[in-house]
């Protein structure tokens, strides 16, 4: 099938990849001229495993190709995916303006049927808004389709390829068609892993997905908080939650706080849509302020232990990236960190093994870069683990400790056993790991 993408970011580049991996040919189309350049040359201008040879294999079996113009990709194509970016407004609310102005864009080119696919995060009744962007360019038939993407990144090939389900949802008995072919090769392992519902259901899908997620998150970070306070470990706590099967053993980690491109503006989106209907999702605003405080966690242990004043003090961290296995740094919670550790008068020395670039784009020189691990702890008043990078599991902790002016250990994500780490020498923090 011939396939068009809009926008060739983190969704848009491994869905492309991914479809023309199952044989369809696949049109990348992004607005970034030097984006679009690089991956001609496969580049990959992002962090996935496994997403540059399988770019580099299909660009060169001729299945996959890169380009800035929009038009003559709808017009080679059956389906228009729109994977662009959905960044938060001012209110909190997704903004739509890349979405709808791709879709009247869509509508200038389109000449015959054509499937117009929203992939991109979007709020209840963005479709229809997508209909009437698409319908207000052209007379042509046209049918729109929600399928919100729910790869993650670090795993983004694995879960495309091998998705937990595809949610599509549609209107029309052709799109549906269209669609199920499309997705038919990911699913072969059956089990009614496409999923067809109604439009709207389709759409809130997603965000009732990542809000359950995050909850998650702030439920176990707010249950770390109380641990310490009562002298448990929250790490007791998750197992012995975790093998109830009603609740489920994934996504109990508490840590320094969820960032990434999706949770943070995905809730404050919800919340703001059930807004506008006169609902307070009450829930969501907790889950939300929660992981504001936890954002604050680790740095107020940092304050805790080296006091308030960081003035001369080296602070080495461990861990960039808001998660291990991609460069994004987008809302990391080691950027209010490290804002924070400086705001004090703290150097900062940081190791990440993919997310440097992204790190200085923010931070420039005001952070000193580690080559490795080592380097990021050496001289430093205190370590703190911010990523679970698998690097960071097993490390030569006498050599850390012998590095370090001041063994303190402060793991934002629990990786190390504390009575371990207390019989090397360190002064040992997790979260939420007030007994043994
Ligand atoms: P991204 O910023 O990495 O990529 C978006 C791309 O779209 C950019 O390359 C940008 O240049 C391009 N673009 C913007 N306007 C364009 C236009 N008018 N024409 C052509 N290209 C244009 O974003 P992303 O992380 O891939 O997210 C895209 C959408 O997918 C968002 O709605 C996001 O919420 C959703 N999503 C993201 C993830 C994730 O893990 N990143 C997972 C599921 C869903």
């Amino acid at each position: 099938m011939h396939v068009a993408v809009i926008g060739s970011g983190y969704v848009g580049l491994v869905a492309g990849a991914c479809l023309a991996e199952t044989g369809n040919d696949v049109i990348c189309v992004d607005k970034d001229e030097e984006k679009i350049a690089r991956l001609r040359r496969n580049e990959i201008p992002i962090y996935e495993p496994g997403l540059e040879p399988m770019v580099r294999r299909n660009q060169e079996e001729g299945r996959l190709t890169f380009t800035t113009d929009l038009g003559a990709a709808v017009r080679a194509s059956r389906v228009v995916l729109i994977a662009v970016g959905t960044p938060p407004g001012e209110d909190g609310s997704a903004d739509l303006q890349h979405v709808l102005g791709v879709a009247r864009e869509i509508g200038r080119h389109l000449d015959g049927h054509k499937v117009v696919v929203t992939k991109s995060t979007v709020p209840v009744g963005t479709a229809e808004k997508v209909r009437a962007a698409v319908r207000s360019e052209t007379d042509q038939p046209f049918a729109v389709c929600s399928n919100p993407e729910f790869l993650k990144e670090g795993a983004a090939i694995e879960d495309f390829m091998k998705p937990d389900r595809v949610v599509i949802g549609v209107d029309d008995e052709e799109a549906k068609s269209v669609m199920g072919e499309l997705y038919g090769p990911f699913t072969r392992q059956g089990g009614n892993r496409v999923l067809f519902m109604d439009i709207a259901s389709a759409e809130v899908t997603k965000y009732a997905a990542n809000a359950m997620l995050a909850t998650r998150i702030s439920f176990m970070n707010q249950m770390a908080r109380f641990c310490e306070l009562v002298g448990a470990d929250v790490n007791n706590v998750r197992l012995g939650i975790g093998s109830d099967q009603r609740i489920g053993r994934a996504f109990l980690y508490p840590g320094p706080g969820y960032g990434g491109s999706c949770f943070p503006k995905d809730v404050k989106a919800l919340i703001h849509t059930a807004e506008e209907m006169g609902l307070s999702l009450a829930v969501l605003k907790s889950v939300e302020a929660v992981n504001e405080e936890q954002k604050r966690v680790v740095l107020h242990k940092t304050s805790r232990y080296l006091g308030d004043d960081l003035g001369g003090k080296i602070v080495g961290i461990w861990g960039l990236a808001f998660k291990a296995e991609t460069d994004d740094m987008r809302e990391s919670p080691t950027i209010p960190l490290i804002e924070g550790l400086l705001a004090a008068g703290a150097r900062v020395q940081a190791h990440d093994p993919k997310a440097t670039d992204s790190a200085r784009a923010i931070f420039g020189d005001r952070v000193m870069y580690a080559a490795d691990p080592y380097s990021a702890a050496h001289g430093a008043d205190a370590l703190l683990i911010m990523t679970e990078w698998l690097v960071y599991r097993n490390p030569d902790f006498e050599r850390v400790r012998k590095l370090l002016r001041r063994p303190l250990l402060i793991d934002g994500r629990n990786l190390y056993d504390p009575e371990r780490m207390a019989a090397i020498g360190f002064e040992y923090h997790g979260i939420g790991r007030g007994g043994r």
